[in-house]
C-alpha cells in the first residue's frame, strides 16, 4: 500500500520519474552520459534563474551546504548567520566546525530576520566576507527575503550564501536578479525525487573567491573539481547516475509546467490547507501571513486538547497510510507540519483532515 507523504521532503515520487528510475543503468565516462549531464545542468539553470553553471555533487543537501564553507572561506573569517530555525542552526555549527567567527543573529521560531539587524552587524564588523541564510526554513515554514540581502552586499566584497534546498521550485527564485553568490539545493525537495543529489550555483563574486584558493581542508567537495570535469560533461566521481536520469525527466516536467504556476499551484493548496485545519480548531504557527511558505503548514494543537501527537500521527499512518510530520526541537509535542510537496489535490488535504477529525472525536468519546 503506497503512503502519502504530508513531509517536508523526500515525498511521493511522481509515476514518470518512478518509471526512469528503473532503467538500465549508463556509464559516467561514456558519451551518452556526457550529453545527458549537459542536459540536466543546461536545465537547472533555468530553475535557479542563471546565467552562471550550477554544479552537481553526490549528497544530501548538508553536504552542499558544507561545501560552500570550505570552498568559500578561510578558517578565521569572519560570517554573519541569520538564523530563524533548525536549519540556520546548522550554518552556524558547520561555521564553527571549520573555525569560521561567527556573528549570529538569532530570531524566534515562526518569524524571519530583521533587515535593521543584518545592516547594523555589517557596520559593527565590517570585515564580514558571507552572510549565511535559509530561504525557507523548513522547522517553522518561514520564507525569508533574499532580494534585499542581496541588494545590501551587491556591491561589497561580502558573498550571499542561500540555503535554498527547499525553496526552490515552490517558491520564486532569481538567482542573478537578487544578487545571490551561492544557492544550495537538493533532489529530495522540490525536484520530487528521492535524496541524493544536491546542486550549487556560483556567482562571478564567489568564482573569484574560489580562484583565488581557501585554506580550509576539502577533497571530495572541492568545487574546482567539478568544474574542470563539468568541460567533459563529467563530474569528477561517479555520481548518482540513475538520479540524474531521473532528474532529467524532473527538470522537464517543471519546465513544462513553468515555475510560476506551480508556485501559483502551491500557494493556492496552502491556503486551502491553512482553512481547514482552522476549522479542525488548530491554530497557525506563523502569524504573519506574508512570510508563509508553500513547503508545510505548521499548525500548533490546542492545549486544552492535550493531544498527544505521537499517537495522532501513528494513527494516521498505520490505520490510513497518511504520513505527516512533527515540529522540530521544541516544538516536537505541539506542532505539526503538514507538507505539500507531494502532487497533492484538495481532495488529499480533505482525507487528511477527515482523518483527524475522526481522531478527535474518539478521543472525545474515550473521555466521556
Ligand atoms: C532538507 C533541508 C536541508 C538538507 O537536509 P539533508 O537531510 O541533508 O538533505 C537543509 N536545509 C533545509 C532548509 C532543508 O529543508
Amino acid at each position: 500500500m503506497t503512503k502519502k507523504l504530508f513531509t517536508p521532503g523526500p515525498m511521493n515520487i511522481p509515476q514518470t520519474i518512478r518509471v526512469q528510475l528503473s532503467k538500465e543503468i549508463i556509464h559516467h565516462r561514456m558519451p551518452d552520459f556526457h550529453k545527458l549531464f549537459r542536459q540536466v545542468r543546461d536545465k537547472l539553470k533555468y530553475v535557479f534563474k542563471t546565467e552562471q553553471d550550477v554544479l552537481i555533487l553526490t549528497s544530501s543537501g548538508t553536504g552542499a551546504m558544507e561545501s560552500s564553507v570550505i570552498n568559500l572561506f578561510n578558517a578565521g573569517d569572519w560570517v554573519l548567520v541569520i538564523n530563524t530555525g533548525f536549519f540556520g542552526e546548522r550554518f552556524i555549527e558547520l561555521c564553527q566546525t571549520y573555525g569560521l567567527r561567527v556573528v549570529r543573529l538569532d530570531y524566534s521560531w515562526g518569524n524571519t530576520y530583521n533587515l535593521a539587524d543584518v545592516k547594523r552587524a555589517l557596520q559593527k564588523y565590517p570585515t564580514i566576507k558571507g552572510i549565511f541564510v535559509t530561504y525557507h526554513e523548513t522547522s517553522t515554514g518561514v520564507l525569508n527575503d533574499i532580494q534585499s540581502l542581496g541588494e545590501l552586499i551587491k556591491e561589497t566584497n561580502t558573498l550571499l550564501i542561500v540555503d535554498a534546498i527547499s525553496g526552490l521550485i515552490v517558491h520564486p527564485f532569481h538567482f542573478d536578479g537578487w544578487h545571490v553568490d551561492c544557492a544550495l539545493s537538493s533532489s529530495q525537495k522540490g525536484f520530487g525525487l528521492p535524496p541524493g543529489l544536491a546542486f550549487v550555483t556560483l556567482s562571478q563574486k564567489a568564482l573569484a573567491r574560489i580562484e583565488q584558493g581557501t585554506n580550509l581542508p576539502k577533497y571530495y567537495f572541492d568545487y574546482r573539481k567539478y568544474m574542470a570535469y563539468a568541460k567533459k560533461g563529467e563530474s569528477p566521481f561517479t555520481p548518482s547516475i540513475t538520479l540524474i536520469v531521473g532528474l532529467n525527466i524532473a527538470l522537464e516536467d517543471i519546465i513544462e509546467r513553468g515555475i510560476e504556476t506551480i508556485v501559483q499551484e502551491k500557494n493556492r493548496l496552502r491556503q486551502y490547507t491553512e482553512e481547514k485545519f482552522k476549522q479542525l480548531g488548530f491554530e497557525l504557527f506563523i502569524t504573519d501571513p506574508s512570510i508563509r511558505g508553500n513547503v508545510i503548514v505548521p499548525v500548533l494543537s490546542k492545549k486544552e486538547w492535550q493531544l498527544d501527537l505521537t499517537d495522532l500521527t501513528k494513527y494516521l499512518d498505520e490505520r490510513y497510510n497518511l504520513q505527516v510530520s512533527k515540529g522540530q526541537g521544541k516544538y516536537s509535542d505541539q506542532m505539526l507540519r503538514v507538507g505539500l510537496l507531494s502532487d497533492f489535490t484538495e481532495e488529499d488535504i480533505d482525507e487528511l483532515v477527515v482523518r483527524i477529525e475522526e481522531y478527535l472525536l474518539n478521543l472525545n468519546n474515550e473521555v466521556k
